[in-house]
């Protein structure tokens, strides 16, 4: 079942209590892509960068897996760039930098050998964008998955209403939840969120796991304590590249293998945290991937 994933292909530079890089290859849909490879080959991306982004890293894509083809790069442009800083506990962080560049006037393109796209993962984007790629498919794929954040609350809130109208399940974390609903809890939360169009709604907790809601069901994943933890960035998109990337390679969208998917997008998510960038993602393995998932069961069976 093929696979599309659209979201910010990026320079990012990050500091951590732990220390501070330049600009590394970052940006959700890159995260997206290299997860979502783990389950399915070729991941289809559709994203844009300028003509700053270093051949190598779109090279770095390919060698997962990513089919680039939608990969626009606009000469004369420079590439997204985003920078942020962590506190000491690692849980909250401030963006220092949101440069758009290229973003700012992004028309994706949805090339032809994209079009049989049956799961689709919506990464962080505008939500005019990402609502423009699902108009540009001839045939409504089997899911839509879509993730946002808070920026995007702030600056777009009606293209956001529409685009969440639009897709099968959102993806986004609990203090993101509360600022679309207006709701503290979570439970009202997703009531609120689910009456705005998605079926499913997954509220990620960082280090404390994740919720996916569905009707009146709830499903709580946990997340694993890690013993190292040196850079956040990144984790929740790779979190949606391995949940869509599950549904993919099993194609069985029912709430029961939904869960599954929710267990191994948490198990790619820790890979994610363990160093810096994507560095942990690049290196790890399915076989690192298959025990991490034995001891997410161990967590929590009893
Ligand atoms: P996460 O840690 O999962 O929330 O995602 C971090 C990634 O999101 C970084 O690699 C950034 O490049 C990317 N990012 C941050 N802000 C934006 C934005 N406004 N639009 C698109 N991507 C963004």
């Amino acid at each position: 079942m093929s696979l599309l994933t659209v979201g910010s292909v990026a320079f990012d530079a990050i500091e951590t209590p732990f220390g501070k890089t330049d600009k590394i290859i970052g940006g959700a849909g890159t995260y997206i892509s290299i997860s979502s490879s783990f389950f399915k080959k070729p991941v289809n991306v559709v994203a844009v960068v300028g003509d700053d982004f270093p051949e190598e890293y779109i090279k770095t894509l390919e060698n997962q897996g990513v089919n680039t083809d939608g990969l626009q790069v606009k000469e004369g442009e420079k590439t997204f760039f985003w920078a942020g800083k962590y506190h000491n506990d690692m849980n909250s962080r401030d963006t220092l930098v949101t440069e758009l560049n290229v973003l700012e006037h992004f028309d994706p393109v949805v090339p032809a050998n994209y079009q049989d796209a049956q799961y689709v993962m919506l990464g962080n984007l505008s939500p005019q964008v990402q609502s423009t790629v699902i108009e540009r498919l001839e045939n409504r794929p089997k899911l839509v998955v879509m993730d946002t954040m808070n920026f995007w609350m702030d600056i777009a809130w009606d293209d956001l209403m529409k685009t969440i109208s639009m897709v099968d399940v959102l993806s986004v974390n609990d203090e993101e939840a509360r600022q679309l609903s207006k709701e503290y809890s979570l439970r009202k939360a997703a009531k609120k969120i689910m009456a705005m169009g998605p079926k499913y709604l997954i509220i990620k907790k960082g280090e404390h796991g994740a919720l996916l809601f569905h009707e009146d069901k709830i499903f709580s994943a946990p997340a694993l304590p890690l013993e190292e933890v040196f850079d956040p960035t990144g984790a929740g998109d790779t979190f949606a590249g391995g949940f869509i990337g599950y549904l993919a390679k099993t194609d069985d969208i029912s709430f029961d293998n939904m869960k599954k998917a929710v267990i191994y997008g948490s198990a790619m998510a820790s890979f994610c945290v363990e160093k810096f960038g994507t560095e942990r993602l690049l290196e790890m393995t399915e076989a690192d991937l298959e025990a991490r998932v034995k001891e997410f069961e161990e967590l929590t069976v009893f």
